[in-house]
């Protein structure tokens, strides 16, 4: 077993109980120092423990060695009558935040190392360190610090096509984040209604709303450009729907400019 000397560099609030070696991982069997804890809800301090458990902790590598932390947690009954909270574990506030599964000196250096480099990179070079994390929780680090922002930037290019659900008989509409080259949505039909409320909420290209004549008009699903476009010709059933459908097309419509048919980009 290894002296307890050997470690000065346990977290301050800790007391080092035991030494467990072995050839892949160095656990450390460790208590916390104080007798007392504050209730998170109303806080009083307590010292009734209602019950023990083992926290795990990663921390920092020794000697080329992974380090694992053995924390021998509490629990504590509130002693404030009216408190909400009839027990709350114990906290480690120079070691770990609540809840946390490493100290926090190592949550600290694989994020500045994640945010230096990249995920993949240092997840792999973590791993030689004796320091193991992936690269999606380096990823989860470098959010939680707000370097990467959550919100995507607003699409200033989507483009409308249709797809099949069955050809010749349904459709629907898939719309596509040209810049990205992402499908962002699929509507179940070519209802022009579905369509038109989801290009009244993008900006136009270069930013800003859509320009009125560009703008997509309601009734382009009734005009049929996938024969000039070299996609196979509608079938005469079809084709008289859309003869009815022009002929009971209201004149303001036809022919109105900017109005892009089946496909347009916003
Ligand atoms: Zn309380």
């Amino acid at each position: 077993m290894l002296s307890k000397r050997l470690l000065p560099l346990v977290p301050a609030g800790l007391v080092v109980q035991q030494i467990l070696p072995s050839p892949k991982l160095l656990t450390i069997v460790v208590a916390p120092r104080e007798c007392l804890a504050a209730c998170p809800a109303c806080g009083k301090p307590s010292w009734r423990v209602r019950s023990r458990y083992d926290r795990i902790l990663n921390d920092l590598p020794w000697q080329g060695q992974p380090v694992r932390l053995r924390v021998q947690a509490r629990r504590f009954r509130c002693l404030e009558l009216g408190c909400p909270r009839l027990t709350f574990a114990g906290r480690l506030p120079d070691t770990a935040p609540p809840a946390a599964r490493r100290t926090g000196r190592l949550d600290n250096l694989q994020r500045n190392l994640g945010l230096s480099t990249g995920g993949e990179v240092v997840s792999r070079l973590a791993a030689r360190l004796a320091m193991p994390v992936s690269a999606d929780t380096l990823l989860r680090m470098a959010r939680r610090t707000g370097s990467i922002p959550k919100a995507r930037p607003p699409m200033r290019v989507l483009a409308v096509d249709e797809w099949a659900w069955r050809r010749g008989h349904r459709y629907g509409t898939v719309l596509v984040y040209l810049e990205r080259n992402r499908v962002v949505d699929l509507l179940p039909d070519r209802s022009a209604d579905k369509l038109g409320c989801v290009a009244e909420g993008q900006p136009r290209r270069g930013g800003g709303r859509p320009r009125p004549d560009r703008r997509l008009c309601r009734w382009c699903p009734a005009r049929c450009t996938r024969c000039r476009r070299g996609h196979r010709p509608l079938a005469p059933a079809a084709q008289s729907r859309r003869r009815r459908a022009c002929r009971s097309r209201p004149p303001s419509c036809g022919g109105a400019p900017g109005c892009p048919g089946d496909d347009a980009a916003v």
